[in-house]
């Protein structure tokens, strides 16, 4: 090794010491952060949200800033010699990698265009919850029109090559790509569809009136604790549930993991499968590697990944045979007047009912990833300047219409429903579908080898599979891509095949087809 080699590599050390140092200072903030959002959404006072908006605006503007530190750029720079000569998944090189992306990302938006997005992004809330209570799209439509006006801004400053979207993409599932949407979406499409129209002339092959009826507050939210404690979620001494309006998971290191749930008292499974999805999310945030935790992988790969560990809990583990062969006289002790006379296999299909419907997060396995096509199909139209603003209530009742044969009633029940366009426009929804389609091929890896996974459902074992995401998944934190992660760890990029397949499988199966 020659001189200047040497002396590099000793530089690199120490500059990457410094790039830790500073990183973890960032991650405490954000974390910090986390924990007032936490505390915003659960047990604050409601006269607190004031104080608590400047708090919480004060430490992202302070974390942003440590973040985006000339240093850390100067840092980055100095360090490209030294990443190249070290394995590309080592936690080194991988710790470059991904604040150099991140740093980057978070450089070329413009400060004004992030205060302007910023304003914008209330404006758009007001408008929207203003235009939720009249149910009148045409109140939301001059801000929607300013958000989307500044997403295509945010798309320049950050840059694509191929489709604007794809820069709004990346900001949720890095590497992915808009023609990768669409040809997922093509191949969803094509399978579902026909299914739902199938399932829709069966409609009544399954009965799920008894989950709605009065179900003790108290004792769903036991019944909660207990399952989510079984798949594995660690309750005991690094985790928490909470109730919340909106049910989310956030952690502010591995070893305190929250999660919240809201409870139905007249309808089972909105508490319950909430639960399951809420600890599966938990369970990527408390499988992350310790030596992780002041570091900027401590996080899952994209949301889609993410949402990939709480869909294999909520549906493929929580909506199984297997699972409730388990779980069912557990929750019939706990329910013995709403479920007592109620089988296990009327059960299992009442839990698993096909129903198209209107609203998004009441949609069943076989018609979700139609209600995430229908948005994504709308933003891109709109990005190509082949769909008016004006007409794309219009759109979204006829896509409906097509996909799932039915028509929104209003707007509420119609393109008003989700908040995610106060917050931009473009990419959001993707990551959704990505975990569903995700969820399966990583569940079938597992099952190849572990091909006794059902038998230990029934017994009430989840360790095996949780071990397995824990090695094959959590314990890279956000080291690789999404793609980069499946690729490695199933052998293949995202494939819509084995979700298709599993689908057919399962809901043929349960309707008879
Ligand atoms: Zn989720």
């Amino acid at each position: 090794m020659s001189k200047t080699e040497a002396s590099s590599g000793a530089a690199g050390n120490k500059d990457y010491q410094r790039l830790v140092e500073l990183l973890a200072e960032v991650t405490a903030l954000r974390q910090s952060g986390g924990l007032l959002f936490w505390d915003q959404q659960t047990y604050m006072p409601r006269a607190g949200a004031r104080a608590r908006g400047n708090h919480l605006a004060t430490l992202s503007k302070v974390a942003h800033e440590k973040f985006t530190a000339p240093e850390i750029g100067r840092l980055l720079e100095r360090l490209r010699d030294w990443e190249e000569t070290l394995p590309y998944d080592s936690d080194e090189a991988s710790t470059v990698r991904v604040a150099r992306r991140e740093y980057e990302k978070a450089t070329r938006l413009p400060p004004d265009l992030v205060v302007r997005h910023s304003r914008a992004r209330t404006r758009a809330h007001e408008a929207w919850i203003e235009a939720r209570q009249k149910n009148d799209y045409k109140v939301f439509r001059p801000a929607l029109g300013e958000m989307v006006d500044i997403m295509r801004e945010v798309a320049d400053a950050l840059g694509y090559e191929d489709h604007p979207l794809d820069a709004l993409l990346d900001q949720q599932e890095p590497g992915m790509k808009t023609a990768d949407m669409e040809k997922l979406f093509g191949e969803l499409r094509q399978g579902l569809v026909p299914l739902v129209r199938a399932i829709a002339e069966k409609a009544d092959a399954v009965d799920d009136s008894f989950l709605h009826q009065p179900f003790d507050r108290e004792t769903q939210m036991e019944v909660c604790r207990e399952a989510a404690g079984a798949i594995g979620f660690d309750l005991e001494t690094r985790g928490r549930i909470d109730l919340s309006v909106h049910p989310f998971t956030i952690g502010f290191s591995r070893s305190d993991v929250r999660f919240t749930i809201r409870i139905d008292e007249g309808f089972f499974n909105a508490g319950f499968f909430a639960s399951l999805h809420e600890a599966g999310h938990g369970t990527y945030m408390q499988g992350l590697p310790e030596r992780f935790e002041q570091s900027i992988l401590h996080e899952g790969a994209s949301s889609g990944l993410h949402e990939s560990q709480s869909r294999l809990w909520e549906n493929i583990v929580g909506r199984s045979r297997a699972f409730w062969e388990f779980y069912y006289p557990r929750l019939q002790k706990g329910f013995p007047e709403q479920l007592g006379k109620v089988s296990r296999e009327d059960f299992y299909r009442a839990v698993n009912k096909v129903e198209p419907s209107f609203i998004r997060v009441e949609a069943d396995e076989v018609t979700y990833n139609l209600h995430i096509m229908v948005r994504f199909e709308l933003e891109k139209a709109v990005f190509d300047r082949e769909l008016g603003l004006d007409d794309l209530p219009g759109a979204w009742n006829e896509k409906f219409r097509n996909y799932l044969g039915i028509t929104p009633p209003d707007d509420l029940r119609g393109c008003l429903q989700d908040i995610h366009w106060t917050f931009g426009f473009g990419g959001g929804f993707a990551g959704y579908t990505i975990g569903n389609v995700a969820s399966v091929q990583l569940y079938e890896k597992a099952l190849e080898e572990h091909p006794g996974l059902e038998e230990e459902f029934a017994r009430g074992e989840f360790s095996s599979l949780l071990r397995w995401m824990n090695e094959n998944v959590h314990a890279h934190g956000a080291k690789f891509e999404p793609q980069e992660l499946l690729q490695r760890v199933t052998g293949r990029p995202l494939d819509a095949g084995p979700y298709l397949a599993y689908i057919k499988r399962k809901f043929s199966d349960i309707y008879g087809l």
